[in-house]
């Protein structure tokens, strides 16, 4: 028995988001009274793996292969599966991420396991059943999952889970699994960054603005703040269907869920299309000329008044206590 934990790495290098699984994963192996095993696939060195060991990983499996630089998702799944089958890993734990969305499953169908995807919090174990909270309904209401198979996977919700330190040993070990052809039957043959903006879903800060704004040629005080800030931008759906921002920029029910730290909404109404993509976010600043406006209602600050007035303020406060700190 042991967990195992998927590391996903961008280029290289591990995001928070994946220190945040890691240390999850130790929760859980340390609520199991087990080991924490990591399993890192694609060109990672050794230093930014040796990283894993702060969080709790005892071992992490490293697959680098010439057919696994990309990631081809049926491929990713099974090697997942191969190292799980190599550990005795009966617990499983991935980010809910682009790809842990797709691997989740596949792992799972692999192992026969039961899955909880979107999981917040740390299971409550009884009788080797899991019990996990995840949210539903697109962030409106959270559901518990009892998960009573003899494997499990768990894919959690980015943000939902603080970074825990607790250094210990970390071995490195090559892995080297059999990949079949049948797993490699799509090919990536390039990835083009859209932009160099910070990745939406991935982001801490988010500034995001709506029809409040007026028109696009109003977003360079939006962008503005977003730098100031270190935040990526978003928006409400009508100012992308507008074509005043890029469709990768909407947020809510139909477009990208958000959980930020610091999720700023400018001239946004807050309707519940909108707020189902966001409403995990951990902080919510609300500008708005409308007092009545919903956002209010989910807001932990908020200001009443005219963006064009207060947001040109909010840049140059930001401006002045940075240059003081
Ligand atoms: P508005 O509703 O027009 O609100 C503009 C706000 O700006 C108002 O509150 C106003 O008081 C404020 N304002 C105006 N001027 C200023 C100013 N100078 N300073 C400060 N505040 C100002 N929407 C999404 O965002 N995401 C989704 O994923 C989504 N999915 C949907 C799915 C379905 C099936 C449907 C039916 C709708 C969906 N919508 C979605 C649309 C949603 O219902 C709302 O229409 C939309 O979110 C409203 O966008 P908005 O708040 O930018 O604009």
């Amino acid at each position: 028995m042991s967990v195992l934990v998927y590391v996903e790495n961008a280029e290289g290098k591990f995001k928070k988001s994946t220190f945040e699984v890691v240390s999850y994963a130790k929760a859980v192996a340390g609520l199991l009274n087990t080991d924490l095993i990591a399993i890192s696939i694609g060109d990672v060195m050794q230093d930014e793996l040796s990283i894993l060991g702060k969080y709790g990983a005892t071992k992490v499996l490293n697959v680098n292969s010439d057919k696994l630089k990309t990631f081809v998702i049926q491929a990713y799944a099974s090697v997942i599966f191969e190292a799980a089958r190599k550990e005795g890993s009966d617990v499983i734990v991935l980010a809910n991420s682009f790809s842990g969305k797709g691997l989740a499953p596949r792992v799972a169908v692999k192992l026969q396991a039961g899955l909880v995807d979107s999981a917040v919090e740390l299971p409550l174990i009884e009788n080797n059943k899991l019990t996990v909270k995840k949210t539903a309904f697109s962030g409106k209401a959270f559901a518990f999952v009892e998960l009573d198979s003899v494997n499990k996977v768990i894919a959690l919700n980015p943000n939902s889970f603080e970074l825990t330190e607790t250094p210990g040993a970390v071995s490195i070990e090559d892995f080297q699994p059999e990949v079949k052809d049948s797993d490699l039957r799509i090919t990536v043959t390039d990835v083009v960054r859209a932009t160099d903006k910070i990745a939406l879903p991935d982001a801490e800060l988010v500034v995001s603005a709506g029809r409040g704004l007026k028109g696009p040629e109003n977003w360079s005080m939006i962008e503005e703040l977003a730098e100031a800030l270190g935040a990526a931008t978003a928006c409400s759906k009508p100012v992308s269907d507008a074509g005043w921002r890029p469709h990768e920029e909407h947020v809510g029910q139909t477009g990208i869920a958000v959980s930020p730290n610091l999720y700023v909404a400018i001239g946004i109404s807050g309707a519940i299309q909108h707020l189902a993509g966001v409403s995990s976010s951990k902080t919510i600043v609300v500008i708005n000329k409308d007092p009545e406006a919903p956002f209010f209602k989910v807001a932990d600050y908020g200001i009443v008044g005219d963006a064009f007035e207060v947001v040109p303020k909010l840049i140059e406060s930001i401006k002045a206590y940075k240059s003081h700190h």
